[in-house]
């Protein structure tokens, strides 16, 4: 089978899992945006994808964004999904579309600061990575924290906090995830509750290949998808 022929048969078969989580939720199936992690797939694949009607990637590390985005269609969305240093942010904030993974009010300021620098009118779109787990591995706010910072990120100019984002710890059985992602979405809640004039905090940025189904029936409204895409690819 060719590349493509993979990709197309893995991107039917997750958007088949994305619609029957959304029916089985009551959900309509397009308020729920597939992120294609790239991290392990090479451009040859990506832009394979990207020809089957994928416009959203995720990346981790922004390096491989700098590096990629040069021999890839210039209307790919990149998304970062993993640990930003500040130091980074300067040259990787032009080539991105939204932050998932702020974990600290330090990121924040410097992604705000650095977006009215660029364009004043604009602000970048970011969620809030929590660590509802408590795993002392996963990075994000512990949900205590978010609360006590919640206000102070508000106010900056240069980034819109369009919800919030987790990971739950790798499961054998996705259920257990559940929990997780509940806490996620009733954490959302609390601070739209709170802060009845704040954003709105639609987007819940949560589930990967092993638990999205789990994360779409729980409210998310993105899901970051790496293995059930690029699995199968001749190495
Ligand atoms: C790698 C990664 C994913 C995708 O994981 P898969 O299990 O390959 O689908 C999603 N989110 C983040 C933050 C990641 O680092």
């Amino acid at each position: 089978m060719t590349i493509s022929a993979i990709l197309e048969q893995n991107l039917s078969r997750v958007n088949e899992r994305i619609a029957a989580a959304c029916a089985r939720a009551g959900r309509s199936a397009d308020a729920v945006r597939l992120v294609a992690v790239t991290k392990s797939a090479g451009v040859e694949a990506i832009q394979a994808l990207f020809e089957l009607g994928v416009r959203d990637f995720g990346e981790s590390r922004p390096q491989q964004i700098w590096d990629r985005r040069a021999a890839l269609p210039e209307d790919v969305r990149w998304h970062l999904i993993g640990h930003l240093q500040t130091n980074k942010v300067r040259r990787t904030l032009p080539m991105i579309s939204m932050v998932h993974s702020v974990d600290r009010a330090s990121l924040a300021e410097s992604l705000s600061a650095e977006m009215v620098r660029l364009d004043s009118s604009r602000k970048i779109p970011v969620t809030l990575e929590t660590n509802v787990s408590g795993e002392e591995s996963k990075q994000g706010y512990a949900p205590d924290q978010l609360r006590a910072e919640y206000s102070s990120v508000l106010t900056l100019p240069g980034i819109e906090i369009v919800g919030l984002m987790t990971m739950a710890p790798y499961e054998e059985e996705p259920e257990n995830c559940r929990s997780t992602f509940r806490a996620l979405r009733e954490l959302r809640d609390e601070l739209k509750r709170e802060y009845s004039a704040g954003p709105s905090l639609d987007v819940l940025s949560m589930g990967m290949s092993n638990d999205f189904e789990v994360a779409i029936e729980e409210g998310a409204t993105h899901v970051r998808v790496g293995t059930a895409l690029f699995e199968g690819l001749p190495a």
